[in-house]
């Protein structure tokens, strides 16, 4: 068969990508390996800042909305904020998914589950050619939304992604309602995973349980966290259901993400936040960000993708850029991030904009202050010096 544009993950970026294409009228084939509904591992918090990237509400898959943060350092006090308004959607990865590749193929998009892609290459005369277990297809533009370190960007020579970061999660069942201690809030738990934190997030009929750091710090370390993780909140590890453990992509500065009719989106890009982890937001934009480019491709305006790659740059990478610095910083120090995170209300409000998407993280160091600012990268070079000897990598 013969598409426009074929994209391989459908994933959020994956169907965003697939959704915006087909909108402006190109004929797209979306591939998926699993068969849908499939679930993920990840937490299924959809930030404000995330779901602002939709042109429609995600209301229908929707279990809590969270507008509150139980804040703590390891053992330490438990301290409660509210936001004064809603910081995260909280959903399941095989609603949304699904609901989101719904809404692809409501603009045109042909969706094909339970199909692994087996191979992709360029052929003579430059169109791509996707090959799946039973069919192969070919079209102007494949995009790549397999997650990290897929097969079109190994097969077209995009360079692999470094895991930065792994995750473990799960989720315990409250069949009679989620507790009010864990309803409509987020608990934030800093200081025993190096590299990250551990979460506890609420759900219709259960809350879902985790734990994520640097991968090569906190990896091993995983299971042990979690449990203490359960302890700390009053809930029984034995109890935690559906336990799977996942890697976090995340791409060197400079990585090329889209060459010729290809580019690569989501976690096959490797654009995970790296301070928060949060994957959905990078996933979404880099799906919308795709879209012109390809639409510009197919109508002759343009010779490749690369559009998209100059998009990124300008807008998502050096927020991560930033965001990866500030992290290096908060984890060689994060008690008194926290304790400002608990108690002055400037600090706290400024990661509440931050999560709703009315700040950056480049804005955050300018209001640190201009020298501030400049100093970031000499900081975080002294910082990772700390944090890697603490935590050396083998
Ligand atoms: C434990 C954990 C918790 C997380 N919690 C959060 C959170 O709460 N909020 C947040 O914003 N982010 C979170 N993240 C990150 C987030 O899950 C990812 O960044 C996000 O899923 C990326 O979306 P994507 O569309 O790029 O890729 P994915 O969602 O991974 O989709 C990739 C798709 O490609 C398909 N695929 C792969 N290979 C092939 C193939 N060969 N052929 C066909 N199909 C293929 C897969 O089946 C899959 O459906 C979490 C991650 C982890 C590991």
């Amino acid at each position: 068969m013969n598409f426009d544009a074929i994209v391989v993950g459908a994933g959020p970026a994956g169907s965003t990508a697939a959704r915006g294409i087909a909108a402006a009228g190109g004929r797209v084939l979306l591939l998926d390996r699993a068969k849908f509904p499939r679930d993920k591992p990840c937490g299924g918090g959809v930030t404000v800042r995330c779901a602002e990237l939709l042109p429609f509400s995600i209301d229908p898959v929707v279990e809590d909305v969270v507008s509150r943060a139980r804040l703590r350092m390891r053992d330490g006090r438990d301290v409660e904020r509210d936001a004064g308004g809603v910081l995260t959607y909280m959903t399941q990865r095989r609603r949304l998914d699904a609901f989101l590749v719904d809404r692809a193929q409501e603009q045109g998009a042909e969706f094909r589950d339970g199909q692994t892609v087996t191979d992709v290459r360029r052929i003579a005369d430059g169109t791509y050619e996707v090959a799946t277990r039973d069919e192969r297809h070919t079209a102007r533009v494949v995009i790549g939304a397999d997650g990290a370190n897929g097969i079109v960007g190994n097969r077209l020579g995009y360079a692999s992604i470094p895991d930065g970061a792994a995750a473990l999660e799960g989720n315990i069942a409250f069949p009679d309602g989620v507790p009010a201690r864990f309803k409509g809030k987020v608990v934030l738990n800093f200081g025993y995973v190096p590299g990250g934190y551990g979460w506890v997030f609420p759900k219709g009929d259960h809350v879902n349980v985790g734990v994520g750091g640097w991968k090569h710090a906190a990896g091993p370390r995983l299971r042990a966290a979690l449990n203490h993780l359960c302890r700390l909140y009053g809930l029984d590890p034995a109890s935690v259901e559906g336990l799977r453990g996942h890697t976090l992509p995340m791409a060197a500065p400079g990585m090329t993400i889209a060459a010729l009719g290809s580019a690569v989106i989501g976690d096959a890009a490797g654009l995970v936040d790296p301070l928060s982890g949060e994957g959905i937001y990078a996933a979404l934009a880099s799906g919308t960000a795709i879209a012109p480019a390809v639409t510009d491709f197919l109508a002759g305006a343009t010779n490749g993708l690369e559009g998209y790659q100059s998009t990124m740059q300008r807008e998502l990478l050096p927020e991560n850029r930033a965001s990866a610095a500030l992290l290096e910083i908060f984890q060689a120090a994060p008690e008194p991030f926290i304790w400002l995170m608990q108690h002055s209300g400037a600090f706290w409000q400024g990661a509440c904009r931050l999560v709703r998407g009315e700040a950056t993280y480049e804005g955050l160091s300018y209001i640190l202050g201009a020298p501030s600012h400049a100093l970031l990268g000499p900081t975080a070079a002294l910082a990772r010096r700390v944090n890697l000897k603490r935590h050396p990598r083998r």
